[in-house]
Order: structure tokens, then sequence, then C-alpha cells
């Protein structure tokens, strides 16, 4: 059993401001270290449930935020940036058995997390794709399908979780805060760790996982905060503008969406 890990950091208990997820800021440390101690309760719990393999995508701002030594022994750690359409997702196409999701967290513009947003947090309004509001986990478990890698756990803000119970019905999910408004109401780092390494070992044990569906027609909506970067994002070739902020691009596959979302930020 092979598993991949793709960890963020917003979605991880207690974080709550910009400034915790940003290094160097106040509040990193502690955020980082809650984020280190999540992703290894996920793979303490794919490791109880059979996995042989795992292997640890660190998906957030310098991806180098996890450290080697806070995995558990036999764990795999892709730190940095790998330069591939795949962002956090890097290395996903070496075959898994199954994917998890870590420290995920509501898309753009949704009301559920404070730090609520697609992909590039000062760039993007909203992300659309065929016209519904799109979180990373939408784009990522996507990426997975395209090299049959089933979402099997996602874990993070109660956002996140319920769309992902809503679009994945199969997906085991671990909410360890909620927000409201600004705030955020989180489990105590302990009881995250204890809950995502119980999910993570049911979500293995019960093999319960499928691909995320991948549309035939992929239309892409991005909705920029600044109609400078809008007017540059236009120029990529087949992209259209449609008012002031938003560009339209209907792709020709997800891997042609997928360039096209790399290079349109
Ligand atoms: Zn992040």
């Amino acid at each position: 059993m092979r598993v991949y890990i793709s960890a963020d950091i917003e979605g991880v208990a207690g974080v709550t401001s910009w400034d915790e997820t940003y290094p160097g800021r106040d509040g990193y440390e502690e955020a980082r270290d809650r984020m280190n101690r999540e992703v290894a309760a996920a793979c303490r719990g794919a490791i109880a449930a059979g996995a042989d393999e795992i292997v640890v995508k660190d998906g957030h701002e310098t991806a180098l935020n996890l450290k080697p030594e806070a995995m558990p022994r036999g764990v795999k750690l892709l730190r940095g940036w790998g330069q591939s359409i795949l962002g956090m997702m890097l290395g996903v196409d070496r075959g898994f058995d199954c994917a998890f999701f870590v420290g995920y967290h509501s898309e753009a513009s949704s009301p559920l997390s404070p730090l609520s947003h697609t992909s590039e947090f000062d760039i993007y309004q909203e992300v659309y794709i065929n016209g519904e509001k799109t979180a990373e986990m939408d784009i990522n478990a996507m990426s997975a399908a395209m090299y049959n890698v089933p979402l099997a756990l996602v874990t993070g803000d109660k956002g996140i979780c319920l769309k992902a119970s809503d679009k994945y019905p199969w997906v085991k999910t671990a909410a360890v805060k909620e927000g409201i408004g600004g705030a955020t109401l989180s489990l105590h780092p302990d009881d995250a760790c204890e809950l995502i390494e119980k999910s993570a070992r049911e979500a293995v044990e019960e093999r319960k996982f499928k691909c995320a569906p991948i549309p035939e027609k992929l239309v892409l909506e991005l909705v920029y905060k600044n109609h400078v970067k809008a007017r540059a994002a236009s120029l990529y070739p087949g992209a259209v503008a449609v008012d002031g902020c938003t560009v339209r691009y209907e792709a020709k596959s997800l891997e042609d969406m997928l360039r096209a979302y790399n290079f349109m930020s």
C-alpha cells in the first residue's frame, strides 16, 4: 500500500492569522510545529493500516515547513517546489494506491475560514471550474485522478471537510477547526492529531477510496483581485478577458487546464 500525502498549513488546528502561515512571522513556528505533528499523525494512521510506503509533499509557501526528522521512520518527504504543473501534488505521478490531503482549507471567498483561498490568496478573489467555486482540494483531487490515484482522506477546516463529503462522499474527513468570521474554534492540537491518526487508519483499512471524476469539458474562470494581473493573464494563448478582473479559459484536457492555471498566476 503506497500512500501519497499533500500537506498545507491553513487548515491546521489553531492556525487563524496569515502571519502564522508565513515563515519568520509571529506564531509561524508554533503553527509549523502543529502542521508537522498533524502530518506525522496521518502517516502513523496509514502505517498502522498497512501502508509500506508514504511520500509526503510539503505544499505550503516555501514548501520547507515540514521537518524530515518530525516524520515517522520510513516516510519520504518531498520539500521545495518542482516547477511542475502538479504544484502541491508533485510526485503523485509515481504510482500510489491513495492520496491524503492534510491541513487543507476552504476555497477562495468562502466564509467558512478566515484563511480561505485558492492557490494564491493575494491574486485570486475566486476560482471557478465549470461554474463551480473551486478549492485547492478539487484541483489536486483531479490531478491525483489523472494518474489513477484515488482520494482517501481530507483533514483541515470544517468548510473543506463539508465540501469533501459533499463532492467526494467516499472520502474520510477530519475537521480540526471551524471558522467564525475572522476567528477559529479549534480542537486541542493533541486531539486534532488523535482524530487525524484514527481517520487515516480507517481510510486505509476501509479502502472505500475512489478517484475524483475529471469532467470531459473544463472551463476555468479566474476572478483576479487586481485588473492589471487579469489583463496580463488574458494574454495566455486561448484565454479570454470576460470583464476587468475575470479571465476565462476553455481547456482541452486537465493537463492543459493545469498548465494554463500555472501560467496565469
Ligand atoms: Zn498554504
